[in-house]
């Protein structure tokens, strides 16, 4: 049996999707800047695109800008409040210590160009409350961002509340909701949402083509200059069959949205409840406010990696929050953000869910994951030492 549980990493494409692109590879290859009809045609399908995109999210079609993917609208996002902030001698930024790294690493370079960014502390409830983002707003704040929900632990933020807290004090509001698109109702304007950002490929739409929605006034900075296309902002040829397939399936996923909540929360509570009984284990994330598909667990005692292995080799494909980069194992930053030493966080596991899972799979999960744990503690000298008394256990 194979199981797909890694929706966070990214997902399947829907027919729906496939079948969009297609027609758009096939009818309409013209350049949506040429003046022949062949160009003109290709334009309208662009502009429909955006206009179906922007009822998705409840703001104008000019408020959308096509983007290569979530990353490049974070990264226009802040980069755009930034330079704005800096005019007007504002260099202080919100933002909180389980960003994505297309977040965290943006800030980062600002920080070296003399930027001050305060990360709001997950620690609590692997949250954080609008009333720490309210504490933390100065005289000098320039932005606000502030994920709408987490990728690896799937906590779901207050983003209304901030957006209200936002809106009151006058700062630009951006948010990444690139876990929430097509899975959590959004709509900007109730919201306050001033920049929002998705990606395709999150929704069972294709890989490199994102949104990053700007509210009309925010003033956007370019990141790649070139023609006019997206309103100036975003210079390039469009990539219109990435984007036809965008719209495609944001539409189907927010117009099936409620029905795939429903089965796919029955399924994460399910597994949730299964594998809470494997001992010394802790569920990551906020227990109330969690994406539909989010499970996460730390295992005390095991490798993340060691554990990934061994569920494909059973046809369960997970992922862990450890990050293999350059040759360390650095311990996931989300999982040291909350709290989870070292150790602790080194035995994650994350199954991702949507709603083409289904019953059988959790079932066979729940049969592989504990037998698995349990090999892996039995090879695991850690694991010797905290059942012989000589390690404390810290779940
Ligand atoms: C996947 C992801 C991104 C990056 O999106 P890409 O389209 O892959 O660049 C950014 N933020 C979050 C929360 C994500 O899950």
């Amino acid at each position: 049996m194979q199981v797909y549980a890694d929706n966070a990493a990214t997902t399947k494409m829907s027919e729906i999707a496939i079948a969009a692109m297609t027609e758009c590879y096939q009818n309409y290859y013209g350049n949506p800047s040429s003046l022949h009809s062949v160009g003109q045609e290709a334009k309208e399908k662009l502009e429909d695109a955006r206009a179906r995109v922007a009822a998705c999210l409840g703001c104008e079609s000019r408020e959308i800008y096509f983007t290569s993917g979530g990353s490049e609208a974070d990264n226009q996002a802040i980069i755009s409040a930034a330079r704005l902030g800096a005019k007007k001698g504002k260099k202080h930024i919100i933002s909180t210590a389980f960003e994505h790294h297309a977040v965290l690493h943006t800030l980062n370079k600002l920080e070296t160009e003399g930027f001050e960014v305060t990360l709001l502390d997950v620690r609590n409830n692997h949250n954080i409350t609008a009333q720490q983002v309210k504490e933390a707003i100065r005289e000098d704040t320039c932005l606000v961002t502030v994920m709408y929900a987490n990728n690896e632990i799937g906590s779901v933020l207050p983003i209304a509340e901030i957006g209200a807290i936002c809106k009151e004090a006058g700062i630009p509001f951006h948010t990444d909701a690139v876990q929430a698109a097509g899975h959590l109702h959004i709509d900007v304007k109730k919201q306050n949402i001033d920049m929002l950002s998705l990606s395709a490929h999150k929704f069972h739409g294709p890989k490199g083509v994102g949104v990053l929605y700007a509210r009309r006034g925010i003033a956007l900075q370019n990141l790649i200059e070139g023609g006019a296309q997206e309103r100036g902002k975003r210079g390039g040829t469009e990539n219109l069959p990435g984007i036809c397939g965008l719209a495609a399936a944001l539409e189907d996923a927010c117009a099936n949205m409620d029905e795939n909540t429903k089965k796919v929360t029955a399924l994460r509570d399910k597994l949730i409840a299964g594998l809470s009984q494997i001992p010394h284990c802790s569920l990551n994330g906020d227990p109330v406010n969690r994406l539909p598909g989010n499970v996460s667990f730390c295992f005390e005692g095991i490798e993340g990696e060691s554990l990934l292995l061994y569920l494909d080799a059973q046809g369960i494909c997970a992922s862990s929050g450890s990050a293999c980069t350059s040759g360390s194992l650095d311990p996931s930053h989300v999982l040291l953000a909350i709290g989870r030493v070292h150790d602790v966080a080194h035995g994650s596991l994350r199954l991702s869910l949507d709603h083409n899972n289904t019953e059988e799979e959790i079932d066979h999960i729940l049969t592989v994951v504990p037998q698995v744990v349990s090999l892996l503690r039995n090879m695991s000298p850690v694991w010797r030492d905290l059942q012989n008394g000589t390690r404390e256990y810290i779940l």
